[in-house]
């Protein structure tokens, strides 16, 4: 392991910019070198974008889209080429696994099972490419009929996070090339070693050039030439609620479209009633995969107030078996948290929280943790106006509150402006599909946490963003609707006069 840390170390992976059909660097030189949050080293350089290789990537986009060759060409050839680069993304499991761990500190068995993830989005798209169609209306009249075409939007710009590199791509990107777009990507400046790999992966399978811009850097100037550019005709941004803000702004120069994905705040609504194990393990599990780092976290727990001691002991003790340390040692469940800046943040809101009148059931104390590794923690007594249960603290922080009666769970899991997940412990299977209907959420989970399919589609509500990814209506977010009115034979009045 140390060997080939040291190997890694002393020869960090360079990646290139992917535009205009091309793998290249920027256009003057410039790099960003990323650290391995766990281990402190340089492991990565990509190119640092600037303007004119932002410019250039609009430029290669709008001219391809324009062009048509991707947008006209059959269903069928675009469905070959995105199964083709499913399999390599399965094929490369390893080299992208092993990159995404060096970037982002997940343990390795779980960026394993994210780029599987992602290679089975890239195969679902692959037969959402086939089976787009529109629609047709024949009952307007004897004379009368109608097309609804499902076209591409055109040129899509894909803002990206550092949390899930490529599983948050492949959950957008496959999708629009799908449906005949053309794309520039962007992804995080702290992690875009995965999607500059893809670019190697769609040249080779032999994507039309232009058709997808993959480069990186940082979010301005690259990402803001994005949303502000003309050129294009949709942004899919995910990221934070502040930057999903500029998007709304910058988005009244063209009129563009835009699909947001932003922050959660989502509650684990746990009742007495519940497999307590199970609830134990879900709720821990939803709180800190991804070191908490994760828009869908279960990050409020709301249980109900007869089992809550008994309930919290257990998180407690079952959080001590859970191993915090290096992503390499296939014992962890938990890596270092991704950059300072985030770690200052999770640790500033502990304390938020503590002085706000929480009380820590565990974690907390740095005691014993180097680096930029975080002890998963729990603060109970907390109350719905405190900092820490209306705010995104994005780490493995776990409110608790409490409840008396569904009412009031329903009304807590509520009493934040987020809306993108919520998690339901019960064995009452109408108590739950109530709250399933009562809880403002893009997704609620029933007595399991987490797991994913590409056939459902995921998204928020309320201020966690609109549109939807994955799934049919993955797809059919990147089209636009176009209505053919048809006329058979002559028809009999005139507007002006008869001729
Ligand atoms: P962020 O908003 O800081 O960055 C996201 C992306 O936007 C990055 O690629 C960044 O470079 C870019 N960006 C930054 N400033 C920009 C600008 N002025 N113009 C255009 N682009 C700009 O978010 P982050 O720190 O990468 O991710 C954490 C946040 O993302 C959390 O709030 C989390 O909830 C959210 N998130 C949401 C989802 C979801 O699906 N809802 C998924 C992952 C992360």
């Amino acid at each position: 392991m140390l060997d080939m840390l040291n190997k890694i170390v002393a020869n960090p992976k360079r990646f290139k910019n992917y535009i205009a059909g091309e793998l290249r660097d920027a256009q003057d030189g410039s790099v960003i070198e990323r650290e391995s949050p766990a281990h402190g080293a340089v492991v990565s350089i990509y190119p640092q974008s600037s303007t004119s290789d932002v410019e250039a990537a609009i430029e290669a986009a709008r001219q391809s889209f324009d062009a048509g060759e991707w947008a006209f060409r059959y269903g069928g050839e675009r469905a070959t080429l995105l199964s083709t680069v499913a399999q390599m993304i399965r094929e490369n499991v390893e080299e992208l696994a092993l990159i995404e761990t060096l970037e982002t500190s997940k343990p390795l068995t779980v960026s394993s099972g994210e780029i599987l993830f992602a290679a089975s989005l890239w195969d679902y798209a692959a037969g959402a490419a086939r089976t787009l169609h529109g629609d047709s209306h024949n009952n307007l009249g004897p004379q009368m009929m109608a097309m609804i075409l499902r076209e591409p939007i055109g040129v899509v710009g894909i803002i990206a996070p550092w949390n899930f590199p490529l599983l948050i791509l492949s959950e957008r990107l496959p999708f629009a090339l799908a449906a005949g777009c053309s794309v520039v990507v962007k992804p995080s400046e702290f992690t875009s070693g995965t999607s500059l790999k893809l670019g190697e992966y769609l040249k080779a399978a032999g994507l039309p050039a232009g058709v997808c811009n993959i480069l990186a850097g940082y979010g301005d100037p690259v990402g803001q030439a994005i949303l502000d550019s003309d050129k294009v005709d949709m942004v899919a941004f995910t990221g934070s609620t502040g930057v999903g803000r500029r998007a709304i702004a910058a988005s009244a120069g063209n009129i563009k479209k835009l699909s947001l994905e932003l922050g959660g705040k989502s509650p684990s609504v746990v009742f007495a009633d519940c497999d307590m194990n199970a609830a134990v393990d879900g709720v821990l599990k939803a709180a800190n995969v991804n070191m908490g780092e994760c828009c869908i976290a279960g990050s409020r727990l709301l249980v109900e107030e007869s089992i809550a001691d008994a309930f919290n002991q257990r998180l407690a003790e079952r959080l001590k078996d859970l191993k915090v340390g290096d992503p390499f040692d296939p014992a962890s469940r938990i890596g270092a948290i991704i950059n300072q800046r985030q770690f200052d943040q999770i640790k500033s809101y502990v304390a938020v929280g503590i002085h706000e009148g929480a009380s820590l059931v565990c974690g907390g104390d740095l005691t014993g943790y180097e680096g930029l590794f975080f002890p998963p923690t729990i603060l109970a007594d907390v109350r719905p106006e405190m900092r820490i249960a209306q705010e995104e603290i994005f780490g493995p922080v776990l409110t608790v509150m409490t409840f008396k009666d569904r009412d009031e769970a329903i009304k807590l899991a509520n009493s934040t402006d987020y809306g993108l997940a919520a998690y339901i412990w019960t064995n009452d299977i109408s108590n739950a599909l109530f709250c399933s209907r009562h809880i403002q959420a893009g997704r609620v989970w029933i007595n399991s946490a987490l797991d994913g399919f590409p056939e459902l589609p995921l998204g928020g509500f309320k201020r966690s963003g609109n549109g939807r990814e994955t799934g049919r209506y993955g797809i059919e977010e990147y089209t636009e609707l176009k209505t053919v009115h048809m006329h058979m034979g002559l028809q009999s009045e005139r507007w002006v006069t008869d001729v």
